[in-house]
């Protein structure tokens, strides 16, 4: 199935978006805070130490991953555009990407045209490639190859990212980019729709080929200079 992705309606406005996210990061902070609390009095078993330590572990790689889904590369607020060479930021990608694949046995394969000129802000754009790519990666359990193609076509670059993993139903492709819509165990469901949010700033758009146990491909066509 194929379906355009244009959903301006399911996105919040900057502030709203910047609000909620705050709140999901201030949580698990508030929750490692109470444990940290508990282990700091003397009375503690080497059992609840345990316990606690794990939950605390726990909640700080919960923050992480939706600091990392949401604001590595630039701050929310970062509007200035550039000419980008989407070609030369594979580097970054891959140097960014590769450990987390590896580890879960997932290589990747980027094959790009040199001198894709686009009008854009280069660390966004990589935040949106990084969650793309990082959604491709988790989209294969058992591993896989992840294609990351780049080419120019009638003045638009295309950029596609296809993974042969579990794939979505047409009512998964519908939901996505809904803000908080996660169907993994510790995701954090804000990756799609930020990525959506930064295409559309450049201009661009975002579309998705998907089918269950086939795998996803992500094709975003933006604009050259
Ligand atoms: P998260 O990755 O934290 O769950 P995202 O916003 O990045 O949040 O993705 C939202 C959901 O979209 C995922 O939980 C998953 O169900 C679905 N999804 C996104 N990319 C893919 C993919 N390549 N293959 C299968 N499902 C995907
Ligand atoms: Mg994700």
């Amino acid at each position: 199935m194929r379906q355009e992705v244009q959903r301006s309606e399911k996105m919040n406005v900057l502030s709203e978006l910047a609000a909620s996210v705050a709140h999901e990061i201030r949580n698990p902070m508030t929750v490692a805070r109470g444990f940290m609390q508990i282990l700091s009095q003397s009375e503690v078993t080497e059992e609840k130490k345990r316990i606690y330590t794990t939950m605390v572990i726990e909640e700080i790689d919960r923050a992480q991953s939706i600091i990392t889904d949401y604001l590595s590369f630039a701050k929310p607020q970062a509007e200035k555009l550039e000419e980008v060479d989407v070609s030369t930021l594979s580097l970054k990608l891959s140097n960014f990407i590769n450990p987390y694949a590896s580890m879960r046995g997932v290589e990747i394969h980027i094959d790009m045209e040199s001198s894709l000129l686009i009008k854009a802000n280069s660390e966004k754009m990589i935040q949106c490639l990084v969650n793309l790519t990082k959604n491709g990666i988790e989209a294969m359990p058992s591993g896989g190859t992840l294609l990351i193609t780049g080419f120019k076509k009638s003045a638009k670059v295309i950029l596609q990212i296809k993974d042969n993993g579990i794939g979505m139903t047409p009512e998964q492709v519908n939901r996505l980019g809904t803000p908080f819509y996660s169907t993994k165990n510790k995701g954090t469901g804000l990756g799609m729709m930020v990525s959506y949010k930064i295409i559309k700033t450049f201009g661009g758009l975002i579309e998705v080929t998907s089918q269950p146990d086939q795998g996803t491909c992500f094709t975003i066509s933006l604009p050259t200079v």
